[in-house]
């Protein structure tokens, strides 16, 4: 059954139908280092999204003749699995997923030092279990991550937030039913160390004013979705080094 927007996503006194206000991210848990096999993971629960990302390389790149002469290839592949949406999404890749698989690639690569590694590839896979808007946003963050737990040297990590508006109202983090209903969106990653913004995209209409706030807001979101990234990434090493003292 498709499901129906209601009509209004925000009340007088500023709530958001899931209890948020404004400028309030989703809850998130963040964990890095979580799949054996591969040699970077990261997972992320962003309110109801649900992503997780696993890196492979720098490896020999196949097919040969892909190989670039003086840096790495960074191939990304974003994928939303048949039961991350309400109607069942067929497994093929969509249209809109090949699309997400290239804007993630380029919002990660100024991170990377693709420089030291020629010929080679580094591959980023983004798994969707869980959709819920927002999620070329999560998946930067989350890949961003797992980048990080490969060893890759990196510039910075990137982190992404979206902000927009919905029912006249400036708000951080947009849900699906928000995204859907509201009349803008803009999704934006940034590397927070060296204040470079790597994506910057926006659906729908906003005055020069709005569009302003709104990236600030973004900017905002995407500073404070930073610091739990970090306390992942370095609880992952302190469980390392506990498990290497119990030895
Ligand atoms: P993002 O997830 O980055 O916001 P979109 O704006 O394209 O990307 O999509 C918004 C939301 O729409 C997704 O997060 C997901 O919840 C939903 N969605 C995307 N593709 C599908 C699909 N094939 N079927 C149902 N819902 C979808």
């Amino acid at each position: 059954m498709p499901r129906k927007t209601p009509e209004k996503l925000i009340d007088e006194n500023g709530t958001r139908l899931d209890g948020r206000t404004l400028n309030q991210l989703r809850p998130s848990k963040i964990e890095v280092g979580i799949l054996a096999n591969a040699d970077g993971s990261a997972y992320i629960e962003q309110g109801k999204n649900k992503i997780l990302a696993a890196v492979y390389g720098p490896r020999e790149l196949h097919p040969k003749h892909l190989a670039l002469p003086d840096r790495a290839l960074l191939q990304c592949r974003y994928h939303m699995a048949p039961f991350s949406v309400q109607e069942r999404k067929s497994p093929a890749p969509s249209r809109r997923e090949i699309e997400l698989s290239k804007v993630l690639r380029e919002a990660l690569e100024p991170s990377i030092f693709v420089e030291y590694y020629p010929r080679t590839s580094i591959d980023v896979f983004i798994e969707v279990l869980q959709a819920d808007g927002g999620t070329r946003c999560a998946g930067i963050t989350v890949a961003s991550l797992a980048l990080a737990d490969a060893g890759i040297p990196m510039r910075d990590l990137v982190v992404a937030c979206s902000a927009g508006k919905v029912d006249g109202h400036l708000v951080l983090d947009l849900t699906d039913i928000e995204d859907k209903g509201g009349t803008a969106d803009l999704p934006l990653a940034l590397m927070p160390n060296l204040s470079a913004i790597t994506l910057l995209q926006m659906d729908g209409d906003l005055t020069v004013d709005e569009f302003e706030q709104v990236l600030n807001l973004a900017v905002e979101g995407c500073k404070q979705l930073h610091v739990f990234q970090k306390e992942a990434l370095k609880a992952k090493y302190v469980a390392v080094k506990e498990a290497v003292e119990e030895e």
